[in-house]
């Protein structure tokens, strides 16, 4: 997939409908950075941060103003892609195949993850959630989680702890996950739960 760089970060140059179809034909393990404009910024301010847009396999446009920026600097990229579309596209392909379904979610405020993993179930009957974590736990830097998500490998992991955590998060338990597709996604847990 071509990518453009902007401000020295690659961005793929795709459009959603191309992106999802990628993703969800390639096997194994996809790292997915859905950047905003304060994703760039902060990664312009902590190199560590922009180390870890460097590891991902995609680093998208999620949000208009990357868009803008592409324009501006003269090599624009196709499309907008907003990470809580995203997680709506993904688990429609999982429930519309039934397969690649099993979804864990893992992020927000007590209760929340709970109640988006009900309300997704709710709208595709076909996926699985297989397991739901709050972003506030006594496990402070998240190694609890890793590893109980771990021992289920799941398809997707969504992990919506913010940025820069849930890029940190993803980058140090990656390898434990060889076979999933994991994105960080903000506050999409919040919106997704109502
Ligand atoms: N969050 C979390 N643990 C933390 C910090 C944040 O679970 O230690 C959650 C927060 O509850 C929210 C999500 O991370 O659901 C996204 O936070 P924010 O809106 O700050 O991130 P953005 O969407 O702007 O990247």
């Amino acid at each position: 997939m071509k990518k453009i760089d902007i401000l020295s970060i690659p961005i793929a140059d795709t459009t959603k409908k191309e992106f999802v179809n990628t993703v969800t034909k390639q096997n194994g393990q996809v790292w997915i950075v859905t950047a905003n404009p304060e994703i760039i910024m902060l990664a312009k301010e902590l190199p560590s941060y922009e180390k870890l847009l460097h590891t991902a396999d995609y680093v998208v446009a999620d949000g208009i103003g990357v868009v803008i920026g592409s324009k501006m600097l003269g090599q624009p990229l196709k499309e907008r892609i907003p990470g809580f579309e995203l997680v709506h596209e993904f688990m429609a392909v999982a429930n519309a195949t039934g397969t690649r379904n099993r979804i864990f979610m893992y992020g927000g405020k007590p209760g929340i993850a709970a109640k988006a993993a009900e309300m997704a179930k709710a709208q595709y009957p076909n996926i699985e959630i297989v397991g739901v974590a709050d972003g506030y736990g006594r496990d402070g830097n998240g190694d609890e989680v890793a590893s109980k998500a771990a021992a289920i490998s799941p398809d997707y992991v969504f992990v919506a702890l913010g940025a820069p955590k849930q890029e940190e998060w993803i980058a140090t338990h990656l390898e434990k996950f060889p076979n999933s597709i994991l994105m960080g996604v903000g506050g999409s847990l919040d919106i997704l739960s109502g």
